[in-house]
C-alpha cells in the first residue's frame, strides 16, 4: 500500500524522533505513558502475530481477535500476514539459508532491522504459507493488512491531541523505537547470547532481559523446541506477560483450545540438564601436571 523507500523514510524518521524526549520537559506520568504502548502493543504482536497467527497456540474470540490485531499493527511492524508469514519462515528455515534473519546467515544489521526495510533475500511469501493460506480472506484482517499505516497513525493522532506534542513523543514515537528493538532483538540477540536449556538445531537462546521487553518472546530456546505452546516461559518464574493474558482470556471465554507443553518436553529439559550436570569440567587441582619440555631435552 504504501512505496517501499517512504516506509524507510518513516521507519527512521520515528527511530530518530525518539531522541526528542529530550527536548520536552520530564514527567514520571510520561515515564507510566511510555511503558503502557511499549508493553501493550507488545503483547499485540506475540499473542496476536506470533502466537496466534504464526502458531495456532490457541483459538480467540473473533471481536478480541480483531482488538489484539488492531493493538498489534499499531506497533507499526507492517500488517499481521506479513509479519507472522515471515516468522513461519524463519521456523522452516531456523539459522540456514532460507531464514529472513539469522545473524548466523546474513550479519547482526540485516538480521536486526535491513531484513524488516528491504527484504533483498526472502520476501516472498507462498500462496501455500499457512497464514496466508488461512487467514488472508477474512474480512477484517484483510483490511488492516492492506491499511497497516491507518492503527499506527490513529495512535500518533490520539496522543497529539490528548497531549499534544510531549504525549506523541512519550506515547508514540519513543515506545514505538523500543518496541521495534525489543521485537527485532528477539532475531538478533536470542539466537547469539543466552543460555540452551534444549539442544535445538537452530542457535536460539533463553534470555530473561529481552522476555522482559518483549514480553515473554525471550524465552527462545523454549519456543524454538516446542513453538506450539501458548507459552514460550515454560516454568513459573519464567516472566510471559503473553501467557498470563491469554490465561486470563481463557478464563473468560475469549480464548480455548490453549495448547500446553506436553510432558515429553519437561522430560527432555530434565535429561539434557541431568546429563550436563555429569560433564563436569575437570578441576584444575585434581589435573596430571604437565612435563616441561625444554627444547634442548627434546633434542
Ligand atoms: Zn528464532
Ligand atoms: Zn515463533
Amino acid at each position: 500500500m504504501l512505496p517501499n523507500l517512504l516506509q524507510i523514510i518513516i521507519f527512521w524518521t520515528v527511530q530518530v524522533s525518539a531522541l526528542l524526549v529530550f527536548a520536552v520537559p520530564f514527567r514520571w506520568a510520561f515515564v507510566a505513558v511510555w511503558a503502557a504502548s511499549h508493553f501493550l502493543r507488545a503483547i499485540g504482536l506475540t499473542l496476536a502475530f506470533h502466537r496466534y497467527f504464526a502458531h495456532r497456540a490457541f483459538k480467540m474470540h473473533r471481536v478480541a481477535r480483531f482488538v489484539w490485531v488492531w493493538i498489534g499493527t499499531s506497533a507499526m511492524q507492517k500488517g499481521p500476514i506479513w509479519w507472522a508469514g515471515h516468522h513461519v519462515n524463519h521456523h522452516k528455515y531456523a539459522d540456514r539459508d532460507g531464514d529472513p534473519h539469522s545473524p548466523m546467515v546474513s550479519g547482526v544489521y540485516y538480521a536486526h532491522i535491513g531484513w524488516f526495510l528491504n527484504d533483498t533475500r526472502n520476501d516472498t511469501l507462498e500462496p501455500t504459507n499457512p497464514v496466508i493460506r488461512d487467514f488472508s480472506r477474512v474480512p477484517e484482517i484483510a483490511f488492516i493488512e492492506k491499511y497497516f499505516f491507518l492503527p499506527p497513525l490513529a495512535l500518533a493522532i490520539a496522543m497529539f491531541a490528548l497531549g499534544g506534542f510531549p504525549l506523541l513523543i512519550w506515547g508514540f514515537c519513543l515506545p514505538t523505537m523500543t518496541l521495534a528493538h525489543a521485537t527485532f532483538a528477539i532475531n538478533t540477540v536470542n539466537h547469539m547470547f543466552g543460555s540452551r536449556r534444549f539442544e535445538t538445531v537452530d542457535e536460539s537462546r533463553n534470555n530473561p532481559f529481552t522476555a522482559f521487553f518483549a514480553v515473554g518472546e525471550g524465552w527462545h530456546n523454549n519456543h524454538h523446541r516446542y513453538q506450539r505452546a501458548a507459552r514460550n516461559g515454560f516454568y513459573w518464574w519464567e516472566f510471559d506477560p503473553t501467557w498470563y493474558v491469554i490465561r486470563a482470556m481463557k478464563a473468560v471465554g475469549l480464548a480455548w483450545d490453549v495448547q500446553a507443553v506436553p510432558k515429553r518436553i519437561y522430560e527432555e529439559a530434565r535429561v539434557v540438564k541431568a546429563k550436563r550436570a555429569t560433564r563436569r569440567a575437570p578441576s584444575i587441582i585434581e589435573a596430571v601436571p604437565l612435563s616441561l619440555e625444554l627444547a634442548e631435552e627434546s633434542e
